[in-house]
């Protein structure tokens, strides 16, 4: 059976900010300390990002876009022993088919920088006139991906979206989590022809220092950190076993706001889990005063043989064998150390 028989297929983009996902993970495989993204109508009209990392060789080029084309995987089996975050070769290819895609990239080693179009998963001409191969131009070492009219040509998935104020915001969301998770990373996010950013990361030196940096000193200012892993007094059967790791850091009683902020990275990939989610909460209602709203983030090392691939990956809610037995464990230690915090 082929690798692509065995992969998910199915919608993979379904909004500006799950094109965006899909294009910072890209970048921040492709090595990257400086991702700049610019938005026009919500990113429905125009969403570029810009990185400094390995670039793309261009030889590479012609099949960039093709369905399953990804330098990240050679077989099956690789799919249980992912380090990166892609592996489906299916992002570029999804979003050449729902919009007007462009990359310029230049590696290290080339002598200038390449531009390709894309449509429908192949290389089309950039202006009328002219062949579809990849042309030369200038540009620096790294990766320009630019999607323009998002959605043009599926009327349907235009409708559904919200206004572009709201997309904005989602897509402002989704890159202040992965700048908190990869703080080391500096984030840009700008309206185009607007001269100041909406979100600007420096490198951080800890997930605190970043939470503090893009989600405010009220809450930054209140955080404790906790790590974990399998409970050692456990009794263990040989699914107790499995080893994972986690890193908490979460506010304590001293903060208030109206929502729960819940950030989870599972193997570096931003999901949700409404059992872990809903878990969180509790730990927080047993403790603290009616209409108290924690921020948590959660990171989750998990073997990913245990991460259920049969879930899409791109369907941001994941199962994980074992789950009970780490939502609570998580929340154990977690509790512990609120608890600490406050005698
Ligand atoms: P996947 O990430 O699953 O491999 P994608 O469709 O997201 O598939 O990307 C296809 C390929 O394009 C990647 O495997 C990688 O080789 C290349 N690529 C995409 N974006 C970048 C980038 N920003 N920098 C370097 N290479 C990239
Ligand atoms: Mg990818």
């Amino acid at each position: 059976e082929s690798v692509i028989n065995k992969i998910a297929a199915g919608e993979i983009i379904h909004r500006p900010s799950s094109a965006l996902k899909e294009l910072i993970e890209n970048c921040l495989d492709a090595g990257s300390t400086s991702i700049r993204v610019t938005i026009k109508d919500g990113g429905m009209k125009l969403l570029q990002i810009q990185d400094n990392g390995c670039g793309i060789k261009n030889s590479d080029l012609p099949i960039l876009a093709e369905r399953f084309t990804t330098s990240k995987l050679s077989s099956y089996s690789d799919l249980s022993h992912l380090t990166t975050y892609g592996f489906r070769g299916e992002a570029l290819a999804s979003i050449s088919h729902v919009a007007r895609l462009s990359v310029t990239t230049k590696t290290a080693a080339a002598e200038h920088a390449w531009k390709a179009c894309y449509e429908d998963g192949k290389l089309v001409p950039a202006k009328a006139g002219q062949t579809a191969d990849p042309k030369p131009c200038a540009g620096n070492d790294g990766t320009i991906i630019t999607v323009e009219d998002l959605f043009h040509n599926t009327p349907t998935r235009l409708s559904a979206l919200r206004s572009s104020t709201e997309e904005y915001a989602r897509i402002l969301d989704v890159m202040t989590k992965y700048a908190v998770h990869n703080y080391k990373v500096a984030f840009v996010c700008k309206k185009s022809g607007s001269s100041t950013p909406d979100l600007s990361s420096s490198p951080a030196s800890s997930v605190s220092q970043a939470v503090n940096l893009l989600y405010g000193t009220s809450i930054g200012k209140s955080l404790l950190q906790v790590t974990c892993g399998p409970d050692p007094n456990a009794v263990h059967t040989s699914k107790d076993t499995q080893s994972w790791k986690g890193e908490v850091v979460f506010t304590n009683a001293s903060y208030q706001s109206k929502k729960f902020i819940f950030l989870l990275f599972i193997n570096h990939r931003l999901v949700e889990s409404a059992r872990m989610k809903r878990a969180m909460e509790a730990m927080y209602t047993s403790i603290l005063p009616k209409g108290f709203s924690p921020f948590v983030y959660l990171s989750l090392e998990i073997d990913p043989q245990s991460v259920d691939v049969n879930v899409h990956p791109t369907k941001r809610e994941v199962h994980f064998l074992n789950e009970d037995a780490i939502v609570e464990r998580v929340c154990n230690v977690a509790q512990d150390r609120l608890h600490n915090k406050s005698q």
